[in-house]
């Protein structure tokens, strides 16, 4: 049975997961690929790409690979506008100048 894993309005995000879970050796397969950004299309009509697997043995590992690259991404640090200064994830307020991660 194939199974859909992953799927957002943002393209790149699931041509990123696409790649993270064949990295880890599982075949995949988009759908909707190219349903975004046709000529005279409008967005109301717009299916979201799909990253599919062919095997749902390979479905909770396909989710975790998902799951630990999108958790992976929230922890990142950010960097103040104020004072480009650069914060843990954890904190909400710049050390440095204390203003808010807008
Ligand atoms: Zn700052």
């Amino acid at each position: 049975m194939m199974k859909m894993v992953y799927t957002s309005e943002n393209q790149f995000l699931v041509c990123n997961a696409k790649n993270l879970i064949e990295a880890q050796g599982i075949g995949t397969f988009l759908k909707n690929e190219f349903a975004q950004g046709a000529v005279g299309e409008t967005s109301a009509f717009d299916a979201w790409p799909e990253v599919w697997i062919f095997s749902d043995s390979d479905y909770e590992q396909a989710l975790n690979i998902i799951e630990t690259s999108l958790s992976r991404k929230n922890a990142a640090e950010w960097v103040c506008e104020n004072c480009s200064e650069h914060n843990d994830s954890s904190f909400d307020i710049c050390w440095n100048c204390q203003k808010d991660n807008a």
